[in-house]
């Protein structure tokens, strides 16, 4: 009789729905675009992270259906079994000139490659040094690999830099997301360079949010970095601004070496379906035939903000297209996201434990495929749904 946790399970949903912490889906029956369908209805979708309009994009479809053409739908094996097929070499080599690195290595997805990544380079006597703002999957590949884990406050150069002159560990990490995903400022990667010289550490960097977005063509954070450091370990991913699915780790020959010997979330994985190399490929080469899709991005988000501040819509600094409306409270911040839903926009609320406590916000993200009337509507939306949901008591 009764669950076999004495309804831990249960209490701990009802808490969840009593803070307004519960989390829910939508099934959206359409592909992502500006536009989406969810639940019988057409919405503005302000919430996908295919920043450039590429998930749909006919030139990822078409290379994506020629890659099943010849090589079906599944990679059958890990990659070093079976499942390295000639598309996730093409990815691997496209992928690396495209950032500027000798050699790159295809995960599975960014969590897993972030897993990896971290599991590989650290032992019991590495420490892990992380902003505190951090992408989860990183924490949690910081956590599986048994490294001593030192988080420091966000941005805090002066403060990471104590920690690691204090750091007695044989092998030191920084790992930082490069654009952070629920705020959309950047880490200062000059500094973050520096430090890791002076300190002879590894510096991780998760530009899940930066590739597509960030340098001419979209190249990433790094482009333009001043000092190319044989200490950076770049990792990248596909589903976001490049429109498909999986992630790079790029770095030097030795690292991608040492990864496909000692990545456990690469070697005992099955391999990505062979089309989403294919896709990866069609998005490098759009991405360099053509600048339009970062430039029009870049144009919306300009477009976005002044409109804000125009409705007088607070925003957080950010150039990139994770645009938050901070609003504190997790309810009030499900009222606002169900206004605007109610006015035809699909914006989510992120809720605590993704944002610490008291942080909730509307988490909008823009897209090249987003016409400028589209941000023009919804910074109006916002205006009107942050002034008639219930303000904090
Ligand atoms: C989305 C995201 C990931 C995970 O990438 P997936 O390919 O979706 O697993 C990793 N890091 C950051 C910062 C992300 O936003």
């Amino acid at each position: 009789m009764g669950a076999p946790d004495d309804g831990r399970l249960a209490r701990g949903l009802e808490e969840a729905r009593s803070r307004s912490l519960l989390r829910t889906r939508r099934v959206v029956a359409s592909p992502q675009g500006a536009r989406v369908q969810v639940e019988g209805r057409e919405l503005l979708n302000f919430s996908s992270n295919d920043y450039l309009g590429l998930a749909n994009h006919p030139a990822l479809r078409d290379a994506a259906k020629r890659a099943i053409d010849a090589y079906g739908v599944g990679a059958g094996a890990s990659p070093l079994v079976s499942g390295y097929l000639e598309p996730h070499r093409e990815a691997e080599e496209r992928f690396a000139a495209f950032v500027g690195f000798p050699s790159a290595l295809l995960f599975p997805s960014g969590y897993a490659a972030n897993l990896g990544i971290l599991t590989a380079l650290a032992d019991r006597s590495t420490e892990i040094f992380a902003d505190k703002l951090n992408h989860a999957c990183l924490n949690d590949g910081a956590l599986l690999s048994r490294a001593t884990f030192t988080r420091y406050p966000h941005l805090d150069m002066a403060a990471l830099e104590e920690r690691l002159r204090v750091s007695q560990a044989s092998t030191r990490i920084v790992a930082t997301d490069t654009v952070f995903s629920m705020d959309g400022d950047e880490a200062p990667l000059e500094a973050l360079v520096d430090l890791c010289e002076t300190h002879h550490a590894w510096l991780v960097l998760d530009d899940a949010h930066g590739i597509g977005v960030l340098g001419p063509r979209g190249r990433g954070c790094l482009e333009g970095l001043v000092a190319r450091s044989p200490r950076i370990v770049y990792m990248a991913t596909l589903g976001k601004a490049l429109g498909g699915y999986g992630a790079f780790a790029a770095g030097a020959p030795e690292v991608v070496d040492w990864l496909v010997q000692r990545a456990r979330t690469y070697i005992y994985s099955t391999a990505l379906p062979p089309m989403a190399g294919a896709a990866a490929v069609a998005a490098i080469e759009l991405l360099e035939a053509d600048a339009t899709p970062v430039d029009t991005l870049r144009d919306r988000i300009a477009a976005f903000r002044s409109a804000c501040e125009a409705a007088h819509v607070p925003l957080m600094p950010s150039r990139t297209a994770v645009q938050p409306v901070l609003v504190g409270d997790a309810q009030r911040a499900l009222d606002v996201a169900a206004r605007l839903r109610d006015e035809g926009f699909l914006v989510p609320a992120i809720r605590p434990p993704t944002v610490p406590e008291g942080a909730s916000r509307l988490r909008v993200s823009l897209s090249a495929a987003h016409a400028e009337p589209d941000v023009r509507e919804l910074a109006r939306a916002l205006a009107r749904a942050l002034a008639r949901a219930k303000p904090l008591a």
